[in-house]
């Protein structure tokens, strides 16, 4: 029998089985002497023990199609983040970087905007532009009017999506609206005052309906780079996939370099400018990282 682990407690793992519901678990010692730790998003083979008290032992766990670090889960089919279009801004920079470290994990990211009801269509279209070749999908929403709901709904269907936003966006909002049973709390006062604090206390995948799951996780604040090289960083950016190889120097990290088919893409306004300082910012970031 297949399923996939919701959520690990104190040696216990709890195996989401579609059609069947929710079998407590415990890893028999295989997976000591092989050295791997079952992660909640795993997909697992599990014997069952007992089937009127949903007792069984996990007996394999399928190869990992990736693994993120902080918070510990594998097999993530995307990333949902969540931003207002204002109250509070959008942070770019956070954004961009974001996106870099999914993109690392070949996890495409969806970049939601909620609060659209606060801005005019100006606003909506500049946004969208800033990530018209980023190789995000990009989605409006309204809590308060409920409005692009179904278009979230329907961009998770079948996947596993992690959500992530900073506080004060709504994004307990959100979830609360996809996935009305978990009763995940919302802030209350605190995100009134658009200093939502947070609430996730422990990395569970909520199932929505048959192979859709989503994972909440608490802001950003726990946000940190992977080790990845400076320039290695330009990869991620999908922007620039179309100029690689057409720079005067191989190699060139589209910063200071003459000649360079990224700077002068950004110049022509094909790349947008935004994204690009974003990218410069991470660059510096990484210039600065400590070897160890
Ligand atoms: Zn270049």
């Amino acid at each position: 029998m297949q399923g996939k682990i919701v959520k690990g407690i104190a040696g216990f793992y709890y195996v989401h089985v579609v059609g069947m519901g929710v079998v407590e678990c415990k890893a028999k010692g295989i997976f000591r002497n092989r050295k791997i730790k079952p992660l909640v998003g795993d997909n697992v083979e599990i014997d069952l023990l007992d089937k009127d008290k949903f007792l069984g032992n996990i007996v394999n766990i399928l190869p990992r199609k990736n693994e993120l670090i902080r918070p510990a889960v594998a097999n993530m089919d995307q990333a949902l983040v969540i931003f207002a279009v204002t109250r509070p801004n959008p942070n770019f920079s956070l954004l961009s970087r974001f996106i870099l470290m999914m993109n690392k994990q070949q996890v495409k990211t969806i970049v939601c905007f909620n609060k659209q009801e606060l801005v005019n269509d100006d606003k909506i279209k500049e946004l969208k532009d800033i990530f018209v070749n980023s190789g995000c999908v990009v989605v409006f929403a309204s809590t308060y009017e409920n409005e692009g709901i179904d278009e979230i709904r329907a961009l998770l269907e079948n996947k596993t999506t992690v959500f992530a936003g900073p506080s004060g966006v709504g994004k307990s909002s959100i979830t609360n609206l996809i996935l009305p049973k978990a009763n995940m709390e919302v802030g209350g006062l605190s995100e009134k005052i658009g200093r939502g604090k947070n609430t996730t206390r422990h990395t569970e995948i909520f199932n929505i309906s048959g192979n859709t799951y989503i994972l909440d996780t608490p802001g950003f604040s726990s946000l940190i780079l992977p080790n990845i090289d400076k320039e290695e960083a330009r990869f991620y950016f999908e922007e620039f996939t179309p100029y690689q190889g057409q720079c005067r120097f191989n190699g060139c990290v589209h910063v200071n370099e003459p000649d360079c088919a990224v700077k002068e893409a950004v110049a022509a306004g094909k790349i947008n400018k935004l994204r690009y300082r974003n990218y410069l910012e991470i660059y510096e970031e990484l210039k600065d990282q400590k070897k160890y």
